[in-house]
This record gives structure tokens, sequence and C-alpha cells, in this order.
């Protein structure tokens, strides 16, 4: 059990070591996260679908003593030939 929840807020997922209510963190729920700021949690499933934090993508994998991936996902679109 690693000592931080993951968390949706700001158009990001978060990691935070605010403890986790059972359920998850309500709507609104102002947490410190791992990558320094304080932010309001967001709930809902397409919230689960936004890009991992890379700070606290960063942290958590130094916390968790796990190495990170070799390469990142770049956190600009693809640019589409459509
Ligand atoms: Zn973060």
């Amino acid at each position: 059990m690693h000592p931080f929840h993951w968390v949706p807020a700001d158009g990001e997922r978060h990691a935070t070591t605010a403890g986790r209510p059972l359920g998850g963190y309500p709507d609104g729920t102002v947490l410190e996260t791992l990558c320094g700021r304080e932010l309001r949690a967001v709930s809902g499933e397409l919230a689960w679908l936004w890009f991992t934090c890379p700070d606290c993508d960063h942290e958590a994998h130094r916390m968790a003593g796990a190495p990170l991936p070799r390469r990142h996902r770049s956190r600009v679109a693809p640019s589409s030939t459509v």
C-alpha cells in the first residue's frame, strides 16, 4: 500500500497523501498534491481520462521506489491527419 492516492483535479490526475475517505474524495475537496499545489478534487468518470500530472507521476514513482518508464507519453496531442 502506497502512502498516496490519485485524484483528478484541475484537468489532470494528481496524487496526494491526504487521507482518502471511503468512496473517494468528494467534489471540491481541497487537497495538497505531490506536485506542491492545492487543488479541488473532481469526481466523475471522465475525469479519470485526464493526463497524469508529470510532477505527481514522478514523485509517486519515487515514493513507491519504482523506476519511471523510460519514455513518457507526450502531453501534446499528436497532430492528426484527418
Ligand atoms: Zn500534480
